[in-house]
């Protein structure tokens, strides 16, 4: 497991050994892992180079259970309600963090609201305009073809690409 390098072999005896569970250690305290998500968590901040801590891993994870591309007001309010200590600062902060490191996406597909995609994936995204909803659109193919569009001389990191309309649901309606 590569994560396990990340984990303090010294204080592992003190906690029992090699078989107990697996934990993070930061400067003043030792943070249990109680599930193996989080190790995967831990090791993917790790490898972007973001220094983990309780709060990052929480916010992280918050991203990977929902692919809803929530904005930094809605992971707040979840968040907070079990990591009472929790600030919006620190919120904000870290999204910035995480997208600048490439941790996770920051969607500018809506002007008055930036969203936030734990999938770094190449995909593409639909904005709703009637219902807000971001979807994810699987496009591999588009995202291929749209890279000649750039002078050979240029060199294509990322590419975002948005549609903006009304999705199935909402085109029902009416
Ligand atoms: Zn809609
Ligand atoms: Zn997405």
């Amino acid at each position: 497991m590569r994560a396990k390098k990340f984990f303090s072999q010294k204080n592992a005896q003190k906690f029992g050994g090699e078989n107990s569970a697996p934990y993070i250690c930061t400067r003043n305290k030792v943070v249990i892992i109680t599930n193996m998500d989080d190790v995967k968590i831990y090791q993917h901040l790790a490898d972007c180079g973001i220094k983990p801590s309780v709060q990052r891993i929480a916010i992280m994870r918050y991203l990977m259970e929902h692919r809803t591309h929530p904005n930094a007001e809605t992971i707040y309010n979840e968040l907070v309600k079990t990591i009472p200590t929790l600030s919006k600062t620190t919120v904000y902060n870290t999204l910035k963090l995480l997208a600048g490191q490439n941790a996770a996406l920051m969607l500018t597909i809506d002007e008055r609201n930036a969203h936030f995609d734990g999938d770094t994936t190449p995909h593409a995204h639909f904005l709703c305009k009637e219902c807000g909803t971001v979807y994810d659109i699987p496009a591999h193919e588009v995202l291929t073809n749209a890279s000649p569009c750039v002078p050979g001389t240029f060199q294509t990191d990322t590419i975002d690409l948005y549609f903006r309309g009304r999705c199935p649901k909402c085109n029902k309606k009416n």
